[in-house]
């Protein structure tokens, strides 16, 4: 049996305004993602880059869901800018321990907001001579991408709201979620 989890939705107080996916629902999306990621490089030499932190659920858990190995490596960036929006001028923190040269590349990403630092990171990659980059996704917010993100491999497309949970921090707390969930607003001030 498993053991009681003290971070499930019911235990956040007044934290979380709604909750908009459940781990039960995240986990069936990435298996749905991972089949399809297997069978599209089933055979070729794949690389997951996970974008830390807040990829570092989805890499896991998609991972797990693949039905042979693939390895993992990851990046860390900062973006210039405001605590939550995000400017697209980007600097490594943590680059690639691996040569990608001729290497297919999947990039892990928790969320895509804007699309501005995942356009500089796939610049950035194929700029190395990567055989092919492509991008898994778990959560998309349409109505915010400023910049377009052809992202092959997507979780779930949610509104244009701030959300927290499975990876995704405000001010590094609630990572540790196992749901995603909007925050309520008296969290902010
Ligand atoms: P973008 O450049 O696409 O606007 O967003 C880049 C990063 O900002 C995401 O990878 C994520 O780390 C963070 N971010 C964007 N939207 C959200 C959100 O709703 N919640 C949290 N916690 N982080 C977000
Ligand atoms: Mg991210
Ligand atoms: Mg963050």
């Amino acid at each position: 049996p498993r053991m009681e989890r003290p971070v499930d939705a019911e235990h956040m107080g007044d934290a979380l305004e709604r909750v908009l996916l459940t781990e039960e629902e995240i986990l069936a999306g990435l298996d749905r993602m991972a089949r399809e990621i297997a069978a599209d490089y089933e055979g070729k030499d794949v690389l997951m880059v996970g974008v830390l932190k807040g990829a570092v659920m989805v890499v896991s858990d998609l991972m797990r869901a693949m039905p042979y190995s693939v390895p993992m490596d990851w990046m860390a960036i900062s973006s210039y800018g405001s605590g939550t929006r995000s400017s697209g001028v980007v600097r490594i923190l943590k680059d690639l321990d691996t040569d990608i040269t001729d290497r297919h590349v999947l990039v892990v990403e928790d969320v895509i907001d804007s699309g501005l630092t995942l356009s500089w990171i796939l610049e950035n990659l194929e700029l190395r001579g990567a055989a092919s980059v492509e991008v898994a996704t778990l959560l998309r917010k349409p109505e915010a991408q400023k910049v377009e993100i052809d992202a092959k491999y997507v979780g779930f497309d949610i509104p244009n709201d701030f959300v927290v949970g499975y990876g995704l921090d405000f001010d590094e707390r609630f990572r540790n979620l196992r749901c995603v969930g909007t925050l309520a607003p008296h969290m902010y001030s």
